[in-house]
């Protein structure tokens, strides 16, 4: 008999890791990596947040022993991750309505509640805008979904195919999952207005559909509360919505892990019986989640001081990626840009669709030791003071 595995294919490569992997090799000293998902610090270093630290002094000085959490987590967690998303004083924080599990990042909620949902509403399908990040589609799909996708960028105005975003959702079935980024869209940059996001809410309860909201960046946009506006509008809309949240970012804690599924269900009894079925899910998955980044995040936003020191990190990560930005527009210009990159200032978060062409970005690399993704998307958080001069040249000299 053959071996059970001599059938098994070679899965298909993660593109931005094989980009990683050519920035390793490369041996010229000028290199910059722009096709990374994570947050630099002027240094380019994944910074270590001063309130984190703090909190993790603290945790180690007090000896925890390390048992098992509840499988929905720690509940003061999950208090505090309620009420970042809708607010400190929302009315729904009182209401018996909210149910929130902690949870493996905003990945690890995402699947949680797709799970969720493809045991409810077996034959739904699942949208995600055009395009998106990367993930939505295999996971969603990997949950036993077919996924389609929104009309959303428009290359040729920088901003939202709204019109035709809108028709799509219009024409879509009832309970289709939709998956709206709730700010600072990855990979794109590219947000809906206020006013764009109300017609949305509109259309999606019209439809009786299901939204998803990924927020993975609440805070880099233009601060905690605002950033959230679309999550609250579906809150005050009564819509039973979907929210996975994380961590990753905002509190620079990638690798330990920290998220969120949150649902706003129709009244206490329906929140009830979802938190019963979304345990079942924890349970049959990893059985409940881990202790230290939870407990870390809940430290900093319970304790008043961390709070406040880890609002103003938050707010120097946000404020040296619109610097970043707003420099990287002004270089490009003094480099002799003919084209104006002014869209780079209006789009929010860590991403840019920058509108560079695949062959661009292949001469980005060759000739300049610059890495993007071939979509011309840039993490613009990887820009310093160090290399941006040397950016904003090499852009303009493959436009
Ligand atoms: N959702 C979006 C839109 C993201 O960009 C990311 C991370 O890149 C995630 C979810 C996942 O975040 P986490 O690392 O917390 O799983």
């Amino acid at each position: 008999t053959s071996s059970l595995l001599a059938a098994v294919e070679m899965a298909p490569r993660d593109p931005i890791l094989g980009l990683n992997e050519q920035y390793a090799a490369d041996t010229r000293p000028t290199k910059v990596n722009l096709g990374v998902g994570v947050y630099y610090d002027d240094e380019g270093r994944v910074p270590l947040l001063r309130a984190v630290r703090k909190a993790e002094i603290a945790r180690i000085e007090a000896a925890a022993a390390r048992g098992y959490l509840p499988i929905e987590g720690i509940a003061a967690y999950n208090q505090a991750v309620q009420k970042l998303l809708l607010g400190n004083d929302a009315a729904l924080l009182d209401s018996g309505r909210l149910v929130t599990v902690q949870a493996l990042g905003g990945t690890g909620a995402l699947k949680v509640g797709a799970d969720f949902l493809k045991r409810l509403t077996p034959d739904a399908k699942v949208a995600i805008s055009d395009p998106s990040w990367e993930n939505h589609r295999a996971l969603f799909e990997g949950a036993g979904f077919e996924v389609v996708s929104y009309p959303y960028y428009d290359p040729a105005t920088h901003g939202v195919k709204f019109d035709e975003m809108l028709a799509a959702l219009r024409a879509m079935p009832a309970y289709t999952v939709v998956v709206l980024h709730a700010c600072c869209h990855n990979p794109t940059g590219v947000d809906l207005s206020a006013e764009q996001w109300k017609q949305v809410v509109a259309v999606v309860k019209e439809r009786g559909l299901t939204p998803f909201l990924d927020i993975a960046y609440q805070g880099f946009g233009d601060g905690i509360d605002a950033d959230a506006a679309a999550v609250r509008l579906f809150a005050d809309a009564g819509i039973t919505t979907f929210i996975s949240s994380s961590f990753s970012k905002s509190f620079s804690l990638y690798g330990e892990r920290v998220g969120a599924l949150t649902v706003i269900a129709g009244d206490g009894d329906e929140a009830k019986r979802t938190l019963s079925q979304l345990k079942r899910v924890v349970r049959t998955n990893y059985s409940n989640p881990p202790t230290h980044g939870g407990t870390v995040v809940s430290m900093v936003l319970n304790d008043p001081a961390l709070r406040k020191e880890w609002e103003d990190e938050l707010a120097e990560m946000r404020d040296r990626i619109r610097l970043m930005r707003s420099q990287l527009v002004e270089k490009l210009a003094a480099s002799g840009a003919k084209q104006s990159f002014d869209f780079v200032k209006a789009q929010r978060g860590m991403f840019s669709y920058s509108g560079l062409t695949s062959a661009q970005v292949d001469r980005l690399r060759e000739e300049h030791g610059i890495y993007a993704v071939g979509t011309g998307r840039i993490c613009v958080a990887a820009l310093n003071s160090r290399n941006i001069d040397n950016v904003a040249k090499a852009i303009a000299a493959v436009l």
